[in-house]
């Protein structure tokens, strides 16, 4: 046995740093083991050529809980809100300019006139509807229910996938996808300056000021138990460490490979389907043309954003530009093509000026979709894994809040929470 923490934390991304600062916060001893050679998970942010590329697109929800979190652990960022102007729509081969307010709906010649009037009264009433009695109706259902229009159904359909990076309509929870859609609808998202990376570093620089034990290259391998509690971790190099409370900030088919006897955490991984992107990321030495910085795919699951417009993520007269295809498995074709032309198409010449350019055909963008079937985010799995004292989750496919990051976050101060209020440790502590 190496040593023995009060918890140890499996995970270096978002959720297990900031679990980690809050616990050493509180007091407990605290080690942490992230598996890859640094800190970071799916905030990563790839540096080359003075070029910082997100893996992904990546926005923080203002307004969201991740920033609360982020706020409360003092971890600083700056970054701008992109720009809505100039954005637009691409639509069956055509591009339109994407409706963000009263003028562009008239001038846009995405809808014809009946779908205006639709469009015109939904923009209005989709901030006021309450999401929750939609938490158990699937997104198909409710576009189909909800809008008269064809073309209304597309636009809130594209707003959705948007919104939560998830295209699997038939599945995903109308509810939580509206609250999502509300949320970026409300306050906007941030494009962050020197990209994620800067919050993984706010995280890691937290937990270590709080005296969290970071280790990384070192990968859990079981989580050891008696008397029905944990008791160890196991890593793969033949370490153990001792721990009075374990916290799995990893996917849940991790968790489950963890701990096979325990039921719940088999469950969670069989149930959990993630949500998928096809990601194309360019760093480009010029941009071709200023405009457009965002298109948005309406008939095929697409996303185009030069995140350069409003955070620093290059050297000067560089760009980085984000494209997606959203849920993959179900879009078919070939993404890297489509979003190969989709590049071509917003910035003409682009591959003139590339410097970098990354093509990841298959990213967990979340752990889980929030489905309908479970009855939206309240169907998530708590914190506490109930067939293991002292063992306990955090990630984006636990908890009651959110999704993204959000959920990531909240559900590690959670997880927190959850833990320093166990008996058992406060007695030991
Ligand atoms: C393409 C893309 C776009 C996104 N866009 C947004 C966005 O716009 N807004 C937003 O809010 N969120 C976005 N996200 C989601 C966001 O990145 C994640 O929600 C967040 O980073 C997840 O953090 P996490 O700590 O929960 O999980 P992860 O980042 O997955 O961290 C888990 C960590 O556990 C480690 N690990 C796993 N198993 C073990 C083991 N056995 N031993 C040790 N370590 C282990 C992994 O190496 C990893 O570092 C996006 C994600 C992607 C991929």
């Amino acid at each position: 046995m190496r040593t023995t923490k009060d918890v140890v934390v499996i995970g270096g991304g978002l959720a297990g740093l900031a679990a980690a600062a809050y616990l050493g916060r509180a007091g407990r001893s605290v080690a942490l083991v992230e598996k890859a050679h640094a800190p970071g998970g799916r905030a990563s942010t790839q540096e080359s050529h003075g070029f910082s590329l997100n893996l992904g697109a990546h926005a923080l929800y203002r307004g969201g809980a991740a920033h609360e979190v982020l706020r409360e652990l003092g971890v600083r960022f700056t970054g701008a809100a992109p720009s809505p102007s100039g954005a637009l729509a691409l639509d069956r081969g055509a591009l339109h300019t994407l409706p963000s307010g009263a003028l562009s709906l008239l001038t846009t010649g995405l809808f014809p006139l009946a779908a205006k009037i639709e469009m015109g009264r939904v923009l209005g009433s989709l901030a006021a509807t309450n999401p929750a009695p939609l938490a158990a109706v699937p997104v198909s259902a409710w576009l189909r229910d909800a809008f008269r229009t064809p073309e209304a159904r597309r636009f809130v359909g594209a707003l959705v996938r948007l919104s939560t990076y998830c295209a699997d309509d038939d599945r995903q929870s109308a509810g939580a996808a509206l609250a999502q859609v509300q949320l970026a609808l409300s306050h906007g998202v941030l494009y962050l300056d020197g990209g994620w990376k800067t919050l993984v570093a706010g995280l890691r620089d937290a937990a270590v000021a709080a005296g969290v034990e970071i280790l990384t290259g070192a990968r859990a391998a079981q989580i050891a138990a008696e008397g029905g509690a944990v008791s160890a971790v196991e890593l793969a190099n033949g370490d153990r460490l001792g721990a009075g409370a374990v916290l799995v900030a990893a996917s849940p088919r991790a968790a489950a490979a963890l701990v096979p006897a325990s039921a719940a955490l088999a469950a969670h991984a069989e149930r959990a389907v993630p949500v998928r992107a096809a990601c194309l990321d360019v760093a480009l030495s010029r941009l071709p043309r200023q405009r457009p910085g965002f298109v948005l795919g309406i008939d095929r699951p697409l996303y185009l954003s030069v995140h350069t417009g409003a955070a620093r993520l290059a050297p000067a007269g560089g760009a980085v530009i984000h494209t997606a295809q959203y849920s993959p498995e179900l879009a078919g074709g070939d993404p890297e093509r489509e979003l190969e032309d989709l590049l071509e198409r917003a910035q003409p010449g682009y591959r003139g000026a590339i410097v970098e350019r990354r093509f990841l055909p298959s990213l967990i963008v979340s752990n889980a979709v929030v489905t309908a079937e479970g009855g939206g985010p309240a169907g998530r799995p708590g914190a506490r894994v109930p067939d293991l004292d002292g063992l306990f989750l955090a990630g984006d496919w636990v908890g009651p809040t959110g999704m993204l990051a959000d959920a990531s976050l909240t559900s590690a101060r959670d997880a927190a929470s959850a833990i320093l209020s166990r008996r058992a440790l406060d007695r030991a502590a």
